[in-house]
C-alpha cells in the first residue's frame, strides 16, 4: 500500500504553502505599490519645482539662478535656451541630450538610467530671444535602489516567514494531534495484547476539544465492551460448569449400560453415549481452561519443562490413533531443550498438535515433532503431511470454534477449540504460534518461547 504522509505533515505542508503564495502576492502588491507612489511623488515634486521657477521668473522678470544660486527647493531644475543649450541650474549631462518636450513629466531612459523629466517652454527673460526652456529632472535610481532593496528583502523574508510557518504549523499540529497517538497506543495494546483493561490516557491539563471527547467517548465505549466481554466469559464459565455433572453422569451411566449390554444394537447405542459424552467432556473441559485463562484465574506452575520428555509422552498418549492410519509419530529432539513453562498445559498444547497431524494426516503419513533452540529462543515444530490448510484459513484457525469443513471434522469429533486452547496457552507462557501449510502436502506449526536463563 502506498505511503501517505501524515495529517500533521499534510495540513504543515497546506498552510506553508499557502502562506508562500500568500506573501509572494503580497509583497510582489507592496513593491509595486510603493514604486508607483514614489514615481507619482518623483512626478509631483519634479512639477512643482519647475511650476515655481517659471512663475518666479515671469513674476520678477530675472533669472532666479543668479539671484539664489543652487537654491535648495531648485535643486532639480536647470534653464537651457531654445535651442538646448545649457544656460544655469543643475545640469546632468545625459540629461541635456534629450530632447525637450513641453506637456507632462515623463519617463525617459538613457545610458541605462532611468530619469522623470518635466519640461516647460517659457518665454522673456532670462534674456533669450524665443525663448527658453525649464527642465526638471530626476534620477529613478534611488527608486530602483529602493525596488532591488524589496527584492532582496523579499528574497531574504520568505523563506525565513515559511520556516517559521512551517515549524509553528508543525508544532501546533503535533500538539494538537497528541491525543490521537493516545488513541492509536491504546487501540494497537488491546489488539495486540488482548489487555481490554487498556484505557486512553487524557492529561488533566488537556484542553476540553474535539479529540479530549472523542478520547472520553472511546473510554465510555471501551468500559461497556469490557463489561460484556466480561459477563460473556462468566456466562461460558457458569454454563461449563453447571453442565459438568450432568455431563459426568451421563458418561458413567453410558459406560455402565455398556457393561450391561445385552446385544449389539444396545451395546451401539450405549457406545454413542460414551462417545458423545467424552467429546461434550472434553469440550466443557477446554472452555473451562479458556474462561480460566481468559479471567487469568489459570494456575500455572512454571518449572523446567524438557520438550523432549515432553514429545515422546505426547507420541505415546496417541500412538494407537496413529496406528489406525499407519501414521509414525517421529520425536528428534535433542535433550538440552528446555523451557519454563506449565508442564501439564504444554502436553496438552503438544498433545492437541500432534492429534490434529493425525485427524487430518493422510493414511500412512508421518507427524514430525522437532525443537531446535535460536539465540534467545526454542522453536518447537509439529509438522504432517497430512491434507493441509488454506492460506485464506490459516488466520482464522485460531478463533474459537471455528472449524474449516463442519461436516469432514464431526467424523473427527472436533469441536474447533483445540488450537485456540494452544494459542492462548502459548500466549500465556509469553510465546508465539504460527502455521505453515500448504493444501494436499501438510501443515507445520512453529511455536516460539523464551529459553531458559541457565
Ligand atoms: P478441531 O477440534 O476441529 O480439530 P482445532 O482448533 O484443533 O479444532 O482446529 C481448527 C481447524 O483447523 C480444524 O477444524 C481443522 O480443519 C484445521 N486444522 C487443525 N490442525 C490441522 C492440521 N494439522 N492439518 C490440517 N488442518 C488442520
Amino acid at each position: 500500500m502506498k505511503k501517505t504522509a501524515s495529517v500533521k505533515t499534510r495540513i504543515t505542508i497546506w498552510y506553508t504553502l499557502l502562506m508562500f503564495v500568500l506573501t509572494i502576492f503580497v509583497l510582489i502588491l507592496v513593491s509595486i505599490l510603493s514604486y508607483r507612489l514614489s514615481i507619482d511623488n518623483i512626478e509631483k515634486d519634479i512639477t512643482l519645482q519647475v511650476t515655481q521657477i517659471s512663475e518666479k521668473i515671469a513674476k520678477h522678470r530675472i533669472n532666479v539662478f543668479e539671484t539664489v544660486d543652487n537654491e535648495k527647493e531648485f535643486r532639480n531644475v536647470s534653464l537651457y535656451e531654445r535651442s538646448g543649450k545649457y544656460i544655469c541650474g543643475q545640469y546632468v549631462y545625459d540629461v541635456a541630450s534629450i530632447e525637450f518636450k513641453p506637456g507632462t513629466a515623463r519617463k525617459e531612459t538613457i545610458n541605462g538610467t532611468s530619469y522623470i523629466v518635466y519640461d516647460v517652454l517659457c518665454h522673456g527673460i532670462p534674456g533669450e530671444h524665443g525663448g527658453f526652456w525649464i527642465r526638471g529632472v530626476e534620477s529613478l535610481s534611488s527608486t530602483m535602489f529602493l525596488k532591488n532593496s524589496a527584492i532582496v528583502i523579499i528574497l531574504v523574508t520568505i523563506p525565513v516567514i515559511l520556516l517559521l510557518t512551517a515549524l509553528g504549523g508543525y508544532y501546533i499540529t503535533k500538539k494538537a494531534f497528541l491525543p490521537i497517538n493516545g488513541i492509536i497506543n491504546t487501540a494497537n495494546n488491546i489488539s495486540v495484547q488482548n489487555d481490554i483493561t487498556e484505557r486512553i490516557t487524557i492529561p488533566h491539563e488537556a484542553k476540553k476539544d474535539e479529540l479530549y471527547n472523542l478520547s472520553l467517548t472511546l473510554n465510555k465505549m471501551l468500559d461497556k465492551i469490557e463489561i460484556l466481554i466480561n459477563r460473556e466469559k462468566q456466562f461460558t464459565s457458569d454454563a461449563s460448569h453447571e453442565l459438568r455433572t450432568p455431563v459426568s453422569v451421563i458418561l458413567a451411566q453410558g459406560e455402565y449400560m455398556l457393561d450391561i449390554a445385552e446385544n449389539d444394537k444396545q451395546k451401539e447405542l450405549a457406545q454413542n453415549i460414551v462417545d458423545k459424552a467424552k467429546q461434550v467432556s472434553k469440550l466443557i473441559s477446554r472452555l473451562l481452561l479458556l474462561s480460566r485463562i481468559d479471567q487469568k484465574r489459570q494456575k500455572f506452575i512454571k518449572e523446567k519443562v524438557n520438550i523432549g520428555v515432553l514429545a515422546d509422552i505426547a507420541a505415546d498418549n496417541l500412538k494407537n490413533a496413529a496406528s489406525e492410519k499407519n501414521i509414525t509419530i517421529i520425536t528428534d529432539i535433542s535433550e538440552d531443550i528446555i523451557i519454563d513453562a506449565d508442564e501439564t498445559l504444554m502436553l496438552s498444547v503438544l498433545t492437541n498438535l500432534v492429534s490434529n497431524g493425525i485427524k487430518y494426516g493422510k493414511q500412512d503419513g508421518y507427524v514430525h515433532i522437532s525443537a531446535f533452540s535460536n539465540g534467545d529462543k526454542v522453536q518447537i515444530m509439529v509438522k504432517d503431511n497430512g491434507i493441509g490448510i488454506k492460506e485464506e484459513d490459516a488466520d482464522k484457525i485460531w478463533t474459537r470454534f471455528y472449524r474449516i469443513d463442519n461436516v469432514r471434522n464431526d467424523e473427527y469429533g472436533s469441536c474447533g477449540l483445540g488450537l485456540a486452547m494452544v494459542k492462548s496457552i502459548t500466549e500465556l507462557h509469553g510465546g508465539t504460534v504460527y502455521v505453515k501449510s500448504s493444501v494436499g502436502h501438510g501443515s507445520e506449526f512453529i511455536l516460539s518461547f523464551n529459553k531458559i536463563n541457565p
